[in-house]
């Protein structure tokens, strides 16, 4: 993903920027470009008209780490100076050293992730400030608590820690962004209140590991306009629903972990406070399985807790993210995992093949699962994981849903497509709207509009704008 934006003065220095990864680095990316934009730089259209270039990275899975480094090679033939941060810059190489310098030994600097400052610093050192900014500091179109937003305008991720405390074999990323970090309770809030305020109709909270919100500094107690509030994902949430209510906004939680204080969530999500909604990466369901791969919370009885949620909140939505063929794994481990896709009935489901991401602690495990049955099994379960979906999705024919508008020319008369709660930007389905019945009804972009649910299709729903 790129962005381009122009609110500096014609002469100020011009920085072309790319932001490659999740969510997480989006709001990197995000205070990056904020920062620039209050020093005064331009940000570039292109490669070749930029004074220096910024590459955000990914360095998670072996596919993000090719195409950030082509991104990167790209970059340094087009304009020759590059500065490159994010996860791929804290990755070491095979001699030990910088990954990313080892490569592209022509680039400027190298940051890890969430280093705005050392980018900064790069920046000023190569490309120098513009203007001072203590004389002219910040355009008329940006709001110093919410910056710069690389999402469209109705929606925005609303990072809430930074790193992880958890070791999973299979992941690099603690040792890329560090143990968890959590945001002061009161600047979260801060923030979202800004972002609501700003015309933000839905809210993406997004962390490593949602659920550990607060573990780092015991729940500490902060404060929020003056009054007492828990660094605790609940009470986070809580507080995040009085805020989303005036605007009918919507809040949905991402990276939530299956911790019993997960059940505290289930009254908000009833009440359609918070969105019914959650994204549980759980990766696998045996047991031995999660041990190898010492995922959080992997002693808890998962079939048992989504039943619990569900009897409490009956329109929950999951959405989680699993691996086939990780190292050892048996054909009646893999069996037991088709056996949980049935019985949660897990709404939206992923897959990969298991692969080896290097310096992850899962490459020393013994009986690695050949590549041609690791991609057999990641088959065999999307087929699985996609019937159970469609299953779902058609019990909602007939429904009527209150769907945020994400596209829609000419005011909807063609029609339109949007979100209905079940739907997360980018990961999972639509709802696509047909043109409306009535010639006054109009679909307007980052609105909501109430539709009635005339057909599923693959992942999406069909609808009709009332
Ligand atoms: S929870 Fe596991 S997979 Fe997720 S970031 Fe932490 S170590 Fe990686």
């Amino acid at each position: 993903m790129s962005d381009s934006i122009d609110l500096a003065a014609p002469q100020a220095p011009t920085i072309g920027f790319v932001s490659l990864g999740c969510p997480k680095a989006l709001t990197d990316s995000e205070l990056i470009l904020t920062q620039l934009s209050a020093e005064g730089y331009r940000t570039a259209k292109t490669f070749a008209g930029a004074d220096l270039v910024i590459v955000n990275t990914c360095g998670f899975i072996d596919d993000a780490v090719k195409e950030s480094l082509d991104t990167i090679g790209e970059a340094l033939a087009e304009n020759g100076r590059v500065i490159v941060t994010g996860c791929l810059g804290a990755k070491a190489g095979e001699d030990g050293g910088n990954l990313v310098k080892q490569v592209h030994p022509k680039v400027l600097a190298v940051t890890g992730p969430h280093a705005t400052q050392e980018v900064m610093d790069a920046v000023h050192t190569h490309v120098p400030k513009p203007h001072d900014p203590f004389v002219d500091l910040v355009p008329a179109t940006f709001d110093s608590k919410i910056g710069i937003k690389l999402t469209p305008k109705h929606y925005a991720y609303l990072k809430i820690s930074e790193g992880c405390n958890h070791r999973c074999t299979f992941c690099i990323i603690p040792s890329m962004r560090g143990d968890l970090v959590s945001r002061p309770v009161g600047d979260v809030l801060s923030e979202a209140r800004a972002l609501f305020d700003a015309g933000v109709k839905e809210l993406l909270v997004v962390s490593q590991d949602t659920s550990a919100y607060g573990v780092d500094v015991k729940y500490r107690t902060g404060f929020f306009d003056g009054r007492p509030v828990k660094t605790r994902m609940v009470e986070l949430c809580e507080q995040l629903a009085v805020l989303a209510d005036p605007y009918g906004a919507w809040v949905r939680l991402h990276y939530v972990y299956p911790y019993p204080h997960v059940d505290e969530l289930m009254p908000l999500m009833a009440h359609g406070r918070v969105l019914p909604y959650l994204d549980v990466p759980f990766q696998h369901s045996h047991p031995d399985v999660l041990k190898r791969m010492k995922r959080p919370a992997s002693g808890e009885r998962n079939l048992e807790r989504i039943a619990a949620w569900r009897r409490a909140c009956p329109e929950l939505v999951l959405r989680s993210t699993f691996i086939a063929g990780f190292p050892g794994e048996t054909e009646e481990e893999f069996e037991h995992l088709l056996q949980f896709m049935h019985e949660a009935g897990i709404d939206r489901a992923g897959c990969f093949a298991y692969s080896p991401v290097k310096g992850a602690a899962a490459n020393e495990l013994p009986e690695a699962v050949p590549d041609a049955v690791r991609e057999q099994r990641r088959a065999r379960f999307m087929q699985v994981a996609e019937g159970v979906s469609a299953a779902r999705l058609k019990r909602r024919v007939g429904a009527t849903l209150q769907v945020l508008v994400d596209h829609a020319p000419m005011l909807g008369r063609k029609g339109g497509t949007g979100r209905s709660y079940a739907d997360a930007p980018e990961i999972d389905g639509t709802v696509r709207l047909l043109p409306p019945a009535k010639a006054s009804t109009q679909i307007r972009v980052g609105e909501f509009v109430r539709a009635r649910v005339v057909a599923a299709q693959g992942h999406d729903l069909i609808a009709e704008a009332l």
